[in-house]
């Protein structure tokens, strides 16, 4: 599809009404959003609206896809986008949803990992065009916007990710000159943690971080937004990196 024509669909669907039964599902589901500056919940519902026009949502395990997950699942993956100039998740076509916590037959392959027993999962985002989820854990991280963990916010920060072509801890960055303080931030201090965790320290940021650096991009997310004055107190660097790339300010927020 060309640019133009994409933009002016993408402009008409954020013009529609905002049908208030979604709206009471973020008040129900997304609390996170009650912190948001009154433009950015604006923002945030034309987003929404084109992202459900355009993602397929499908219910595994025999969950049927109802408005309140797609709009909850929605809701939470727009707020990555949020100031930026962005194609929405161009690459991504499907949700996979799940009742809850799955199980991965062993023997599964995925970048660096080889399960031999089966492996319970919350979320995952391996490939570019499909993200699965479990519902259950989609409601529990997003219930308590302050634990620093939320596996939507997590799994679509994966995909931002991958939108450079590999899951490596950088994602597109808005401007080039940024590469080189982002290398090193998050080189720092995704090492830090990998020490920290090795000695069993307790860090702010959570040990998974420590796989490796594309779960550490997608851990500092969930940290950015749900414990950003502590990452901003602790981590000043990684937060002004992160900062400019979600070119939001939540530890500026009300009652974050
Ligand atoms: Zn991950």
């Amino acid at each position: 599809m060309f640019g133009w024509f994409k933009r002016r669909r993408r402009a008409a669907i954020r013009q529609r009404p905002f049908p208030p039964a979604w709206l009471a599902i973020i008040e129900k589901n997304v609390p996170y959003a009650a912190h948001l500056p009154v433009a950015d919940r604006a923002e945030l519902a034309g987003q929404v609206q084109v992202f459900l026009a355009e993602k397929r949502f499908e219910g595994c395990a025999g969950l049927p896809i109802t408005d309140e997950i797609r709009v909850t699942i929605a809701a939470h993956a727009c707020i990555l986008l949020l100031h930026r100039q962005t194609d929405d998740y161009p690459d991504l076509m499907s949700i996979l949803v799940y009742p809850s916590t799955y199980l991965v037959p062993g023997g599964r392959v995925g970048p660096g990992l080889i399960a031999d027993e089966p492996e319970a999962r919350l979320g995952e985002s391996w490939t570019h065009d499909v993200v699965v989820l479990a519902w259950d854990s989609v409601l529990s991280g997003a219930a308590d916007i302050h634990d620093g963990h939320n596996v939507v916010l997590h799994e679509f920060a994966h995909q931002l990710d991958q939108e450079s072509g590999a899951g490596d801890g950088a994602p597109v960055l808005p401007r080039r000159s940024m590469y080189l303080a982002w290398g090193r931030v998050l080189g720092h201090d995704y090492d830090e943690l990998v020490r920290e965790t090795l000695h069993h320290h307790r860090e702010l940021i959570d040990r998974y971080g420590a796989t490796n650096p594309a779960e550490f991009f997608a851990v500092v997310t969930e940290t950015f937004f749900e414990k950003p004055r502590q990452l901003r107190a602790k981590h000043p660097d990684l937060y002004l990196q992160l900062q400019q790339f979600y070119q939001q300010d939540p530890a500026a927020f009300e009652g974050l």
